[in-house]
């Protein structure tokens, strides 16, 4: 490896995501192993501005791979959209003698890391990290396999009180751009109907689906409603609508909200951090520049952070037509 680099440091932006702190691991620990300095910057980009930053080293990452959230934390900051808040953050940089980044977060926080690499010609790695796996580029991003089970985990437990009253549950899931999280868990958790924003089938098949389902003898239902489904109505008056509708169901709600985000990790996203930890270290020792780090077909790959921004997430219609079949 051509090794210009002498000091790296990584930092967590946007939205946080189980899986987070096991990548930074993975960063400090690949620093330590290829002799590179590390030094953690808290607070995202509002505390690359701020200088807000502590050298790290293997010993200061113990005893975190397990747990959620971000020890760095995460922050918005609409200062570094600026041009001067990018000015900025470098006078932190070069005062610190930090040679490149690794930003960890989804596409707003490459979106940022392209254009200070651009303007300050520093080289920057990213690896995603946001629970709806909406980033292209990669078979998965850090945080959506927890989240998967934390999801499939409380529609078990709602279907118990589902399947003992004869209720219909509607019940929401994150997902603003992406279904991934409800398709999954839908399919996961044996849902009757399963509403994403990448479709518009309108709510008429969801009617047709659960009449057809009464008659076929089934008591109680679940409904997993991604939050960005296109119907134009939201849960609540989606569940109104289906009450006026079909008769004889006892309709509940449930927004499953900021738990998705939290827990620990589970192993699949702790070894995907740890990998793709390891893979941004090695890319930027490389020499390589702009790329997240993601993963294909189980290799990891450097993919252009402008693909992983530009490109359209698309999901999988194969599973659609699977939860279809299964949930006759
Ligand atoms: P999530 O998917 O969880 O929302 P994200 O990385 O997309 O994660 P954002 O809030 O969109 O989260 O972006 C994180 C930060 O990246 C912003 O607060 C901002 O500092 C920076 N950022 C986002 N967009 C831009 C931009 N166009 N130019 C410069 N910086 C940006």
């Amino acid at each position: 490896m051509a090794n210009t680099i002498k000091k790296i440091g990584v930092l967590t932006s946007g939205g946080d995501a189980p899986g987070m702190n096991a990548a930074i691991r993975a960063v400090v620990r690949a620093c330590s192993f290829y002799n590179v300095d590390c030094v953690g910057v808290y607070r995202g980009y509002q505390g690359l501005m701020e200088g807000d930053f502590e050298e790290l080293n293997a010993r200061s990452v113990r005893n975190i791979i397990n747990k959620g959230g971000t020890f760095l934390k995460s922050a918005r900051s609409m200062e570094f959209k600026t041009v001067e808040g990018r000015k900025r953050a470098y006078e932190q940089l070069t005062k610190n003698n930090i040679d490149a980044l690794v930003v960890i977060g989804g596409d707003g926080t490459f979106t940022g890391g392209v254009y200070f690499s651009k303007e300050f010609d520093l080289p920057i790695v990213g690896i995603p990290a946001t629970i709806d796996n909406d980033i292209s580029g990669t078979d998965f991003t850090l945080g959506y396999d927890t989240a998967l089970n934390t999801v499939v985990d409380a529609i078990d437990k709602i279907r118990d009180t589902a399947s003992s009253h004869n209720r219909l549950f509607f019940i929401e899931v994150m997902g603003r751009d992406a279904g991934d999280i409800a398709l999954n868990s839908g399919i996961g958790a044996g849902a009757e109907e399963i509403l994403i924003p990448e479709e518009d089938e309108g709510v008429e098949r969801m009617l047709e689906s659960l009449r057809k389902s009464k008659m076929s003898g089934k008591l109680s239902s679940i409904i997993v409603v991604a939050e960005g489904e296109k119907s134009g109505k939201n849960i609540f008056q989606l569940a109104e609508y289906v009450e006026e509708h079909l008769e004889d169901y006892d309709i509940r709600v449930s927004v499953l909200g900021h738990i998705q985000r939290g827990g620990r990790p589970s192993c699949f996203d702790r070894v995907l951090a740890s990998k793709l930890g390891v893979g941004a270290v090695e890319a930027l020792l490389d020499g390589d520049s702009k790329v997240m780090i993601g993963l294909n077909h189980q290799h990891v790959v450097r993919v252009p952070l402008t693909v992983a921004i530009n490109g359209e997430a698309k999901y999988d219609k194969e599973l659609r037509r699977v939860a279809d079949i299964t949930s006759v």
